[in-house]
């Protein structure tokens, strides 16, 4: 499979500096979103994350703020000139995002395990071009991964990156989903143009573990980093353990360094 490694969207950083993807776990009000997203916009950030239809494991938390956060994200992109980027779970998810122009998708974890909400998204994204980011399954499972992103690739989507957020465990741990780092390396080994991002805010689960599984990843040659930034994380809908606030990600990014990869 050839991925596009000339003008990639995930390859717009300058050389030796990773790609920084940051913003909110969700999209809360549009105080929130934009309140981060001037914090952001004033740092090395190329994209801007926010969900806005959140898979929790369990009813009753905050589901998503829902459509109304496809527009706060438009005012995003165009009074601060961020590329923005949402998750879709569903065929329908699609169509909203991409009626309102948003830059980039992403498949979580939750979705990349199921083939056929897979396929219902590439159905979705049939003859239209836009980047793609596919999340790794929580369960430690090459095989989906890689069948995930060639459902992607087959509509003709060659804009892809996968993300490494780490994989649910019985086991206790340090982390939250643990980073398992062989698999991400045999994904790479498979497709070596395809660029990777780290997500370390759901691999670590915690603030504090965010720099070094960061700098780890960079240093076996991911091209970027996927950070949760909040204007208040310990007042967050979700997620609220593991966010970061707009400084703290600045000075996060400001000590990652990109070593010579080690693939
Ligand atoms: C997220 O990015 O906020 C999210 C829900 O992530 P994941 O799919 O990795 O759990
Ligand atoms: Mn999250």
């Amino acid at each position: 499979m050839e991925f596009n490694n000339k003008d990639s969207f995930f390859r717009r950083q300058q050389a030796g500096q990773p790609l920084v993807i940051a913003g909110p776990c969700s999209a809360e009000s549009e105080e929130q979103v934009m309140q981060t997203a001037a914090a952001l916009a004033q740092q090395q950030v190329h994209i801007f994350r926010a969900g806005i239809w959140k898979p929790r494991s369990r009813p009753n938390s905050f589901e998503g703020i829902g459509l109304k956060g496809l527009e706060w994200l438009g005012r995003v992109k165009r009074e601060f000139g961020l590329a923005v980027a949402t998750e879709v779970a569903n065929g329908k998810h699609v169509e909203e995002v991409l009626k309102q122009g948003i830059d980039v998708l992403w498949i979580g974890a939750r979705t990349t395990v199921n083939p056929f909400a897979v396929q219902e998204i590439a159905d979705a994204l049939q003859g239209v071009k836009v980047p793609v980011m596919i999340k790794n399954p929580v369960n430690p499972d090459l095989a989906l991964w890689i069948g995930a992103i060639e459902r992607i690739y087959n509509t003709g989507i060659t804009d892809l990156a996968a993300i490494h957020r780490g994989f649910s465990s019985y086991q206790k741990s340090k982390y939250r989903n643990a980073p398992f780092w062989q698999i991400p390396i045999e994904l790479k080994a498979r497709f070596q143009s395809l660029p990777i991002i780290v997500d370390p805010s759901h691999i670590a689960g915690n603030r504090e573990l965010i720099f070094p599984v960061s700098q780890k990843a960079l240093d076996l040659g991911y091209d970027g980093v996927m950070i949760e930034t909040h204007p208040d994380p310990e007042n967050a809908l979700s997620d609220a353990e593991q966010q970061v606030n707009p400084a703290a990600l600045k000075d996060i990014v400001s000590r990652l360094q990109v070593r010579k990869s080690t693939y």
